[in-house]
């Protein structure tokens, strides 16, 4: 897993900053000098241009102590930070550092809140009723910071939509700043049954963004349960139903779990029925992270034991020529009917393989696992394919 946020070793800052310091890390000793002064040069050699706001220097690395002296604002880098490379953003807030951009992988999500109007039993980001309206101010920093060739950013909670205007300026300001990125949002949908709200982000008319909001069931009290928040069922249906009158992508996000697969069917038999006209739809197997881990009696079921009760649930969309993609499971926990909607969709920094995945001959096709599943617990069926064939050797 890769390590995002930590301590630093010595750190060195030219004044002392009363608040977190955002920079964009270059590896360009040609970049011009006026850009120099608001980035961070990563050092790779004795060959260290002058000019840079502050520099990074990798601890694998020998640095001599003038090397260092002769510098006014640096940060010795651990070695869990290898990977950083140029245009990716960092914040530096006193002896800690938090990767909050890396440019060259596609699975960067930001954090817009981490306060909720939900309680998810599976929530793998418990929501904090505190006011962390200072995550709204550093984005509002970050976003022009971003490369202009970004392909994607996705945005997520928390519950995004709660920080109302803010949440509509930040959609805005990547309409300005990354006309050409790609915007997904996780969201509850509720706040969308506002038919206002709903109104002012459609009028953003941002060219290319897709709303991901979770629909756990087809009976209104099993949704309202698992997501434990007294009607909000009929909000995030109302939400979803605003949003495609506006014309705006909507995407449904299904986690299957004990609470969600006994209705799964007719779940996906009420969306393709009521819910249409929704962009796509997603089957997403369980993060073993948050909630998760202290509810997981009441949530945990062996992917083995539900493969058919997915292949029905993808037959039923598809059967309705809906846009289905199963996210997060292992490629040998699926019936073969599955496998043109899989996707690999685990995000790079919290994906591994476990020792049951060595020799197994289709790992390049498989999405693995998530991090905390490899270390809280997974299927008992994991079973490596031993020929490049089409034939899971589960069935
Ligand atoms: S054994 Fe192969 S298919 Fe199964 S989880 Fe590991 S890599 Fe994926």
């Amino acid at each position: 897993m890769l390590k995002l946020a930590g301590k630093v070793g010595r750190i060195q800052l030219v004044e002392v900053q009363d608040r977190p310091l955002l920079l964009q890390v270059s590896t360009n000793p040609e970049l011009p000098m006026v850009l120099r002064t608001t980035r961070a040069f990563l050092v790779s050699s004795q060959d260290i241009p002058a000019g840079y706001q502050h520099y990074l220097f990798p601890e694998s690395l020998d640095w001599r102590t003038q090397e260092l002296e002769g510098k006014s604002s640096f940060t010795l880098l651990p070695n869990d930070y290898d990977y950083l490379g140029h245009n990716d953003i960092i914040r530096l807030d006193g002896q800690a550092i938090r990767v909050l951009f890396r440019a060259n992988s596609g699975h960067n999500s930001l954090l817009v809140t981490e306060q909720c109007n939900h309680y998810c039993l599976m929530c793998s980001q418990p929501p904090k009723n505190i006011d962390d309206s200072w995550i709204l101010d550093e984005l509002e920093t970050l976003i022009p910071l971003i490369p202009r060739e970004t392909p994607e950013v996705g945005f997520s909670g928390g519950e995004p939509t709660l920080a109302g205007a803010r949440f509509i300026n930040l959609i805005r300001m990547m309409k300005s700043y990354l006309p050409r990125t790609v915007v997904h949002v996780l969201s509850n949908g509720r706040t969308f049954a506002d038919e206002n709200f709903a109104r002012q982000y459609a009028e953003i008319d941002h060219p290319d963004i897709m709303i991901g909001i979770p629909l756990y069931s087809d009976d209104p009290d099993l949704h309202d349960y698992i997501v434990q928040a007294p009607g909000a069922f009929q909000e995030t249906v109302q939400g979803i139903l605003n949003l495609k009158r506006l014309g705006q992508k909507v995407e449904i996000r299904i986690v299957v779990h004990k609470q969600s697969i006994s209705r799964l069917p007719q779940l996906c038999e009420y969306i393709a029925r009521n819910l249409l006209f929704v962009d796509h739809v997603t089957l997403m197997g369980l993060e073993m992270i948050g909630f998760t881990r202290a509810n997981l009696d009441a949530l945990w079921i062996d992917p083995a034991d539900y493969r058919d009760v997915l292949s029905e649930a993808v037959g039923i969309l598809a059967a309705y020529r809906m846009n289905v993609s199963v996210y997060n499971h292992q490629l040998c926990l699926v019936n073969d009917d599955v496998l043109p909607y899989y996707r690999k969709s685990i995000s790079d920094w919290k994906n591994e393989y476990v020792p049951e995945c060595d020799g197994c001959t289709r790992k390049s096709q498989c999405g693995g696992f998530f991090s905390s599943g490899v270390r809280n617990g997974y299927s008992r069926a994991i079973s490596r394919f031993t020929d490049a064939g089409p034939k899971n050797p589960n069935t």
